[in-house]
């Protein structure tokens, strides 16, 4: 078996939807298992919906629109669609009446995106001689806790999942067309994986059935240098090792969920990164094999919008447990960590989301002097060698002062493949630009020069 993922682009349109249809043809011999997105735009616009019924209005007609023009150019019934839609606005005006709008039910108005596309995907696959069925993740397996908005996968999903798709078209003569994004908690509540998490789902399937590959298909040539929406000459990249596309997804590479590399981990399943606009273009295939590259790098990521959050405590000074204190406070509050940076008084941390703060700040304060600076960014330059690579260092930081960026943390994590450091936000398109000279300028393809050490 293989899972394919098609993401919010390559589902966007009927003509998209189209081509979907030739691709899974193509790999009929291997057991498709399809996870889908929704249309591109929608869940944005899911968000927006939610957040204007709790202000107590209360539209539908431009989701309606989208999904209904979709639905007609590919000549398959409404029916599905309105039903849904029906289903939608019953949610939306209980949320308009009450004005509020919960992590729970928020997760369930934003399960409609993908639960509509599947089931125009799988009407059109159907009405094409591929008999196909759209499911909702969660009612076939996807188990997951109840933390809404950013729910995990509790264990027995792996058996149930692999229990009702394994063999599943040998059984029923029919293709599953699986919601990305979404799961169901045990109390039954609808659950979502967090943004872009329809990666992350087909990565679960895949682990579940042991698919050969899993193939994620989106708008780009496969994982590239840097984001090409920012560097436009950014190459794409044959191969990468698990461990480098698990750093590039972390540090803000929004090509791959963060998440998706851990169940292809455990398996040992090849994840590609392939373009549906594109389909002959090889993209790239992520498996567990590391291999170096000329020049070391293979991509430059960042995240914007950090806040790093300096503590300095000379009373500590010194004193064994201050780390360990500092690190009980942000675990028990729940505000996880990217970089740290330390020195014998002092620990800098960066976040990305800063909703419990104030919280963290107050119990800080009790021992130690606490300043927050907003509007960071995280780069992230990664390949592997890099750490035992003389000089890369130096290349690097060299880059950042000649973009006129100041370097206001370097990371110290234990990674070999990376390194990582924060600029202010307005500085960060150019020094991913500078470096992206640096270590790509004129360069044709990344080229394998043998296997990491
Ligand atoms: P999908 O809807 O298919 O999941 P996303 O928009 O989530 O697609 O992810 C694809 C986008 O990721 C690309 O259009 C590109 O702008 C962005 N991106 C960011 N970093 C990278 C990178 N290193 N390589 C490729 N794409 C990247
Ligand atoms: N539709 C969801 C989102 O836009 C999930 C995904 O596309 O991966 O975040
Ligand atoms: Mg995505």
């Amino acid at each position: 078996m293989i899972v394919m993922k098609f993401g919010g682009s390559s589902v966007g349109d009927a003509q998209r939807i189209r081509t979907v249809l030739d691709l899974v043809r193509r790999e009929l011999p291997r057991k498709p298992v399809v996870v889908a997105s929704a249309h591109k735009g929608v869940t944005n616009l899911l968000v927006a919906l939610g957040e204007q019924a709790r202000a107590g209005v209360v539209d539908l007609s431009e989701l309606e629109r989208i999904h209904l023009s979709i639905a007609d150019a590919l000549g398959v019934s409404q029916e599905p669609i309105r039903e849904l839609l029906a289903e939608l606005s019953v949610l939306l005006r209980g949320i308009s009446l009450v004005r509020e709008l919960s992590p729970r039910s928020s997760d369930y108005v934003l399960s409609f995106g993908e639960r509509m596309s599947c089931r125009t995907i799988a009407a059109f696959f159907t009405k094409n001689g591929l008999p196909a069925e759209a499911f909702d993740a969660g009612d076939i397996g996807l188990v997951t806790d109840d933390a809404f908005g950013e729910a995990r996968p509790i264990p027995e999903h792996e058996e149930r999942l692999s229990h009702f798709l394994s063999g599943y078209q040998d059984r029923t003569g029919r293709i599953p067309v699986v919601t990305g994004f979404i799961g169901k908690s045990r109390g039954g509540d609808i659950t979502t994986l967090g943004r872009n998490g329809s990666d992350y789902s087909a990565a679960l399937v895949g682990a579940a059935v042991g698919a050969e590959a899993i193939q994620i298909w989106t708008d780009v040539d496969g994982v590239m240098t840097a984001d090409p929406s920012i560097i436009p000459e950014a190459l794409p990249i044959d191969r990468m090792s698990f461990a480098e596309a698990a750093e590039l997804a972390y540090y803000g590479g929004k090509v791959l969920h963060p998440a998706t590399l851990i169940p292809a981990i455990r398996k040992g399943i090849p994840v590609l990164v392939l373009n549906t606009f594109r389909p002959d273009a090889p993209g790239t295939v992520i498996t567990g094999e590391g291999t170096r590259c000329e020049g070391v790098a293979k991509s430059i990521v960042y995240k914007e919008r950090q806040h790093i959050v300096n503590i300095e405590s000379s009373r500590m000074l010194g004193r064994s447990g201050f780390l360990q204190r500092i690190f009980d406070i942000f675990g028990r509050l729940g505000v996880s960590i990217n970089m740290v940076s330390t020195s014998e008084v002092s620990v800098s941390v960066t976040i990305d989301d800063p909703r419990r703060l104030p919280e963290v700040e107050a119990e800080l304060r009790q021992f130690a002097d606490v300043t927050v600076e907003r509007d960071k960014s995280i780069v992230c330059v990664v390949g592997e060698g890099m750490r035992s690579t003389p000089g890369v260092s130096a290349e690097i930081f060299s880059a950042v002062a000649e973009a006129g960026a100041n370097v206001l943390m370097i990371s110290q994590g234990a990674s070999h493949i990376n390194i990582s450091f924060v600029v202010d936000d307005g500085d960060v398109k150019r020094v991913v630009k500078r470096l992206h000279d640096k270590f790509f300028a004129g360069r044709k393809a990344l080229r394998p020069i043998g296997a990491a050490t």
